[in-house]
């Protein structure tokens, strides 16, 4: 029987399912991420981080 019965979602990142903390007890509707480092690496799928370049000439 489960005594918690805390919501769960999965992190598009990282496949792995995560369950309900309480610091997201305020935005958990917003929380898509099972952590910080995932929430990055969707902003960089797959690509080398190894290019610091500021000035990217993305136009
Ligand atoms: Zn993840």
């Amino acid at each position: 029987m489960k005594k918690r019965d805390l919501p769960t979602k999965t992190c598009p990142v990282c496949h792995r399912p995560f369950s309900w903390r309480k610091k997201w007890a305020e935005n958990w509707h917003d929380v898509k991420y099972c952590s910080n480092r995932c929430r990055r690496e969707k902003n960089s799928p797959g690509k080398n981080a190894a290019a610091p370049s500021p000035n990217n000439s993305h136009t």
